[in-house]
């Protein structure tokens, strides 16, 4: 199996990347998904912004350094990751931000219609934010299960909002069929991309999708709560009018007016200053996911969790798959079930093997294919392996959930 996996690295197009991020010794990081690694570059790049464009250009950096175009000058290099052109994204704010201001920018753009359907298991926050206008009296909160998605279009819907990867399964949205259904019903569609975005290909204007939003700090490697982005169709820009009417969504910022004209095209999304040294983290994550292709990052995803399947197959281990057993009906991610998921995550992470839990019984795997080797998966494969052989997960320090955050 080792030998196997040594191989597959020696063929693998994407080995050399590995030494573009910053791996601890010791660990095998399946959790990409979630935080994605630190780019080895961010280090000297976060100390260059901080010595020389914060400590030495000070206020003159927003015209001396970019800063001021620097949300649409990453969205500009997210765009062909995600199928956008480059003026159709923007890096900004939080993803639950970005949500709440497309929704409501959808419910504007729909107006008598006030639903807003989605799926029941969603990730939370899309589910939230829906929540939080629905309190308001401006929008009402539909679900349906994903086979019944399409039915449950209909004269009262406003905006279809969907994750394309389930969080949990991994299981995949057929983004051009669901929005074309959705637009069929004359309602406008949003894509939640955040466990997408630089994992697998998405071709947003292929698919005629309106909106999109995403996470910077997954398969984009921008760092703890690094900003997230968001896409508008270039068709509605015009019309796009969202409620967060900050001053730097402004068409003349700098011209202090008492009232709100909103900037062109994406800059509108803006609503106040931009953080500066996150932004700069992300543009390293993104322009080494970019730089590397992402269809060449899902042929590597693919193979990764398919050698996966076949170690654990070769290891004897039988512990049910949650997440499709297609690769191409998944996204970059493995989950398994387990009624003792949470204690056999923990003994994963003693062993160096980092993955995660979601309630109530899923193991997840994340195979983020820009720095992972298959010598990992093959070491992953053994660990999980060993962990369930024997008795270790059934130690008190790994079942105990008030012990570890
Ligand atoms: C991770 C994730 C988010 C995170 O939203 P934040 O506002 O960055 O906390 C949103 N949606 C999905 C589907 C996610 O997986």
């Amino acid at each position: 199996m080792l030998e196997r996996a040594r191989a597959l690295d020696a063929g693998d197009p994407l080995a050399a990347y590995r030494e573009r991020f910053t791996i601890p010794e010791g660990v095998i990081y399946l959790d990409g998904n979630s935080l994605g690694a630190l780019p080895a570059a961010t280090h000297a790049r976060m100390a260059e912004v901080v010595r020389a464009e914060w400590g030495e250009g000070l206020i003159r950096s927003w015209n001396s350094a970019g800063w001021i175009d620097l949300p649409q000058r990453i969205g500009a290099k997210i765009a062909p990751l995600i199928g956008a052109a480059p003026h159709e994204v923007i890096a900004a704010d939080s993803t639950s931000v970005n949500l709440f201001k497309l929704i409501a920018a959808a419910l504007a753009m729909r107006p008598g219609r006030k639903v807003i359907l989605s799926e029941p298991g969603n990730f939370p926050t899309d589910l939230y934010m829906i929540a939080g206008l629905e309190a308001q009296g401006l929008a009402e909160r539909r679900l349906a299960g994903r086979e019944h998605i399409a039915g449950a279009l209909d004269e009262d819907v406003a905006l279809l909002l969907l994750t394309h990867v389930h969080y949990k399964t991994g299981a995949l949205h057929d983004i051009a069929a669901l929005t074309r259904a959705a637009h069929d019903a004359g309602a406008l569609a949003l894509w939640d991309l955040s466990h997408s975005a630089g994992a697998l290909p998405v071709d947003l204007n292929a698919c005629g999708a309106d909106f999109a939003v995403g996470c910077g700090y997954k398969y984009l490697n921008g760092g703890p709560g690094a900003p997230a982005f968001a896409f508008v169709a270039g068709r509605h820009h015009q019309a796009l009018q969202q409620p967060l009417t900050g001053w730097m969504g402004h068409a003349a910022p700098f011209a202090f007016s008492d009232d709100y004209a909103p900037g062109d095209g994406m800059t509108r999304l803006l609503c106040g200053t931009p953080p500066i040294l996150g932004l700069a983290a992300l543009e390293v994550g993104v322009e080494i996911i970019a730089g590397i292709g992402v269809e060449r990052l899902y042929a590597k995803s693919q193979q990764l969790s398919k050698f996966f399947r076949l170690c654990l197959g070769e290891l004897g281990v039988d512990i049910p798959l949650a997440s499709p057993a297609d690769p191409a009906e998944r996204g970059s991610q493995l989950s398994f079930r387990h009624p003792e998921a949470y204690a056999i995550c923990q003994a994963l992470i003693a062993r160096g093997v980092i993955g995660d839990f979601r309630d109530p019984d899923i193991l997840r795997l994340g195979f983020a294919p820009a720095y992972l080797r298959f010598e990992d998966v093959a070491g992953a494969a053994r660990h999980l392996a060993e962990v369930l052989a024997g008795e270790e997960w059934r130690r008190d320090e790994f079942r105990d959930r008030a012990a570890v955050t």
